[in-house]
This record gives structure tokens, sequence and C-alpha cells, in this order.
């Protein structure tokens, strides 16, 4: 922990943790201490975690990268955080992310960008870790911390994951409780951890996850011992390459890293399936639709009375409206309108109705699949690691870098991305694997082999 505290105290350049928390690391680690000197230590006893600001803290502040909420200290603590505290984790801070989990490059956090701490061959540019999870993914790259806690809505775990060479995964809906954890859209959010290795996620997503009565979708079904399925065979296993995420004007070495993905499953013995899923042209747009329409309704309780900041007007609407406008940044407006606009009397059945319809045949796109196969294998993002403020101006190119993992969350879904070597510019690239629900177990044994 005392090595955690030193590398992150030097790596400030790295803008990956908002706050640190040294003294209550300490501490927690010397808890920890105690309980190994008992013998009963487990496998997270003293693992020193960085933990996303989207994730309420108990006495420790937690802004989810927002203005709005800049200085809101809860006084509970999330059943995520607290399950991992339970299992003898300590905290050494907490860590940057886009404003309210919306972004792809970390760039719309109020507390300035994360920097990727890769860097492209021979070049210094600043490279965006991804988001919504940049910190968490920059933080378990640059050995900050041993493993992160992460959200994903549309892709934040997982695309953060595959810009830094990390192991992400989002399990499937339910899976992880949403108490405590700063909702963005409700019937997608899911969390998960960042981490180096499979096994190490598999024992944090263990730690993670379980039937929390706080939470009404949370699902009540026994948790699998996820890591003992790291390192089990995957002969004989079916996966699916699914022919409509070979998208136009997609590059060729993303190209060639998918087909590297097969050849290494293939290798282990997996047999590789074509199959079809025609409705992934809808995912975006009825992703960019559902995510901000949930959005929209979620953000309406910070209005300066009961949370974080207040910028007082002449009267109620007024101090409502200042408040807002000073306390939202520009991405999250954008969602606003875009939220409210399509849920709106006029326009709910065009735009909302019609994306619930699309995430239906999404799901059953998947559903007739995964009759034919275990699990599918895709690339997680369409580009390695883009330059900051490359795509800043340019929301729809930001929103395309999503492509691949929408639909996962559209359709409740585990994901998983794991490294899978680096491209021309030695910068890291990411695999997807998609599994069915539930099946976590399924893509810990297939990213162990891709490992
Ligand atoms: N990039 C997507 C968005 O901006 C996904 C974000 C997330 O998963 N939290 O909505």
């Amino acid at each position: 922990t005392q090595a955690h505290v030193d590398a992150v105290a030097a790596a400030k350049p790295l803008n990956a943790y908002i706050l640190e928390t040294p003294d209550k690391a300490l501490d927690m680690a010397k808890a920890a201490d105690a309980i190994r000197a008992k013998g009963e230590a487990g496998p997270l006893t003293g693992a020193p975690l960085g933990i996303k600001d989207l994730f309420c803290t108990e006495g420790v502040r937690t802004t989810a990268c927002s203005n709005i909420l800049g200085n809101f200290v809860p006084t509970y603590e999330s059943t995520v955080t607290a399950n991992l505290w339970r299992d003898g984790a300590v905290m050494l801070g907490k860590l940057n992310m886009d404003q309210f989990a919306m972004g792809s490059s970390n760039e719309t956090s109020a507390f300035g960008d994360v920097v990727n701490p890769w860097r492209g061959a021979g070049s210094d540019r600043k490279l965006t870790p991804g988001g919504s999870s940049g910190g968490s993914a920059a933080a378990v790259a640059a050995d900050l911390c041993l493993a992160a806690t992460a959200t994903d809505t549309g892709g934040s775990i997982r695309q953060p994951a595959a810009f830094t060479g990390t192991v992400g995964i989002k399990p499937t809906y339910g899976r992880c409780s949403r108490w405590g954890v700063v909702a963005f859209a409700s019937s997608l959010d899911q969390a998960g951890p960042i981490a180096k290795t499979v096994e190490d996620a598999a024992i944090m997503l263990k730690s993670m996850s379980g039937h929390d009565p706080k939470d009404s979708t949370s699902l009540d079904i026994a948790v699998p011992d996820y890591p003992s399925f790291v390192g089990k065979s995957v002969k004989g296993l079916r996966i699916g390459i699914p022919k409509e995420y070979r998208v136009e004007g997609m590059p060729a070495e993303i190209e060639q890293l998918w087909q590297k993905g097969i050849d290494w499953l293939k290798e282990a013995g997996c047999e590789i399936v074509e199959v079809s899923l025609p409705h992934t042209k809808y995912a975006l747009p009825a992703y960019y639709i559902v995510a901000p329409a949930e959005a929209s309704s979620n953000l309406a309780r910070y209005d300066g009375m009961r949370f974080g900041l207040r910028v007082d007007g002449a009267n109620l609407t007024e101090t409502y409206e200042q408040t807002r406008a000073a306390g939202f940044g520009e991405e999250v407006k954008r969602r606003i309108l875009i939220g409210t606009y399509v849920l709106s009397a006029g326009y709910y059945d065009a735009y909302y109705v019609k994306a619930l319809k699309v995430r239906r045949r999404i799901l059953e796109d998947f559903e007739q699949a995964f009759e034919k196969v275990d699990a599918l294998l895709t690339p997680t993002a369409p580009s390695a690691a883009f330059g900051l403020g490359e795509n800043a101006d340019d929301p729809v190119a930001m929103y395309l870098n999503d492509i691949f993992t929408v639909t996962v969350n559209l359709a409740g879904l585990p994901g998983m991305s794991i490294p899978a070597g680096v491209d021309a510019n030695g910068l890291p690239l990411g695999l997807q694997l998609i599994g069915k629900a539930l099946d976590e177990g399924t893509l810990f044994s297939l990213g162990g082999a891709l490992e």
C-alpha cells in the first residue's frame, strides 16, 4: 500500500486520481495486516484499489467528476465498494472519469483530461485512455493501483481497457448492485473491474457481485467462483463471429487483430462459426436515444436543493436554472437536451418507443446467435487510443467509438475486453468477448486462453 501511495503521489501528470486518500489507505492496510496475522486473509486482503468517482464512498467526496456534485460527501457507501472493503481491499483514492460517465475519452471531466500512460512509438503526443472509466484504466496500466472499479453503460469499462492494455469486464445486467453508484442510464449501467490480468478481474468481480435488496434490479442468483474458470480448457467451445461487426471503413489493423484472435481461439481448440446479428446497425442510434432519455430523468434530481452546488437566483426557478447551467458540463447538457426531446409528448413514439423496439430486436439477435454458439468474439473498439483533443469537438465522431460495445448493454449481456497485442505504433488493442446472460464464467475461461 505504501508503495502504491507513493506511486500515486508521483504520478500527478497523468491526472488519474482526483482525490487521494493515503491516510485511509494506510489504516485499511493495517487492518488487513491484522487479518493476515490471524491467518484469515482472502485474495483481496490488503489489495490497494482505485475507485471510480461514480461510486459513493462514505465520508469521502464523490463528484462523478462534475461541478454540480463538486462538494458532495456521501453519508453511505455503495454496495459494490462495501463488498470490496468487506473482503479486505484498501482504498487509494477516487479516480477521474468522464462527467457523469458520459463520454469515450475522459475529456468531459470537470477535473481535466486523463493522460494515457501509453505513447505511440517515437511520438510524444498525449493520448486518451478512453472513457468514461479513463482514470481507472490509466491507473491500472500505470501501476497506480492493483485494480480499479469502473462502470459501463455503453462501453466505459471495455473501451478504456482496450486503449490501455488492461482487462475489463462488464458483467450481466443485475450482477452488481447499482445502489450507491451515481446513476447515468439505469437500465444500462453496470459496475465491473478493470485489472491487469484475467484472474485479477475474476477475483474482483466475484467480490463486487451479489444480490442486494437495495437495488430492485439486482439478481438474486448465486455468484459462481469466477477465478476457478480462469485456466479451464476452452476446447470444443463454439465461438461466433458476427459478420455485421465488419463495419465499413474498419482499419486494416483492427481487421488483423480480429483474425489473430480467431486464430488463437482455433489453436486453443475452439470451433469458429459465422453468425449474424442483423440489427447491429441500429444499435448506436438506439443507444444514443435510450441512454440520454434515462439520463435526462436521472439528472433531474440535481436541483440545487438536495446535493452539491447551489447558485441562488431571484426565485426558485431561477435557482434551478442557474445551478444547472453552472453545474453541468457541455456533454451532460447535450444529453439532457437529447433526452428531454426524445421523451417529449410529440416525439416519444417516433424516437423513444422506436428505440425500445430496436433494443428488443438486438436482444433477439443475440438470443438466436447463442442457440448456435457459446460466446462471440469481436474487436473492442474501432481504433487504438486517439490523441487528446482529436475528437473532442465532434460528438458524433466520439459516439462512433462505441460501435462494438453498446449492443452488449442494450441486451444486458456480459462483455469483456482482453489485451491482444499492439498496433504498428506500439499502442495496445483489445478483443471483446460477449457471453450469454449470466455466463461470465465462460468469458473468464476464454479470456484466460487469449491472455
Ligand atoms: N461512451 C458512451 C457514452 O458516452 C458510454 C459511456 C459509458 O459506458 N458510461 O454514453
